[in-house]
């Protein structure tokens, strides 16, 4: 089982999410896509907490920019896709596609997805029901499409759907209130919806992230995961 602290980096611009995650059984802890240094070191510091792991979900400077300094800082291990080996800075140990890797007594499992770039993966944690999803799934919407297929895409997403449903999960920027317009259109008003906003405004206005929401209430609130079929997810693409 992990604890999961949520680091807001690059506030104010692109509002990314790093999370520092701790094995409650050994406390060996990791950070998820260190986007940038300074706000993650002072998290750290006030935990006495030195990271033996960087997980990187994929190669976008926004997720991989504090790996150099913080791996001399801290003397950890960059973790990440043997297919980004060549894009990860400062790679160490890299993952196969459906690999389990170990914090400590906690197990993570390595999920391909590709369509925001090719060689995406998510961080997934089973006995603590927590994924890690970067810039594929964010709360109300999905990542941009830069490197794969729209078909990919939805493929990755059905992956993410086939997971259990109370499984909460932590994405890599908050984009919430942005993606509110959409998913309100879509859902038509929806009272769950409405709901997951209420939710989500309480939270950003005591400063906290918008989530974790479960992905049983992402598939019934995102557009993207509930569409029916894959034309309608096309056509919500160009919304
Ligand atoms: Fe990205
Ligand atoms: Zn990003």
């Amino acid at each position: 089982m992990i604890n999961i602290t949520p680091i807001l980096c690059r506030a104010g611009t692109m509002d990314n999410y790093s999370y520092l995650i701790t094995d409650k059984q050994s406390n060996i802890s990791a950070l998820i896509d260190p986007s940038e240094v300074g706000p993650i070191v002072t998290v750290c510091q006030a935990k006495s907490i030195k990271p033996q792991y960087i997980l990187n979900t994929h190669h976008h400077f926004d997720h991989t920019d504090g790996n150099l300094e913080l791996k001399k800082l801290y003397n950890c291990k960059v973790v990440g896709n043997e297919e980004d080996k060549s894009r990860i800075r400062g790679l160490d140990i890299s993952l196969k596609k459906g690999e389990i890797f170990h914090i400590g007594s906690s197990q993570c499992q390595i999920i391909s997805v590709d369509g925001h770039t090719i060689g995406h993966i998510l961080y997934y944690f089973a006995d603590s029901k927590a994924l890690f999803t970067g810039d594929t799934l964010f709360n109300l919407c999905i990542g941009g499409i830069f490197e794969g297929t729209p078909e990919q895409m939805w493929n990755s997403i059905q992956k993410i759907k086939s997971l259990p449903e109370d499984t909460l999960f932590y994405p890599g920027h908050e984009y919430t209130l942005h993606a509110a317009r959409e998913a309100l259109y879509f859902s038509q008003n929806d009272k769950e919806v409405q709901k997951y906003l209420q939710t989500a405004q309480s939270r950003l206005a005591q400063g906290l992230p918008a989530g974790p929401f479960t992905l049983g209430e992402e598939k019934r609130c995102n557009p993207y995961l509930s569409a029916a079929n894959y034309e309608e997810f096309l056509q919500r693409l160009n919304y």
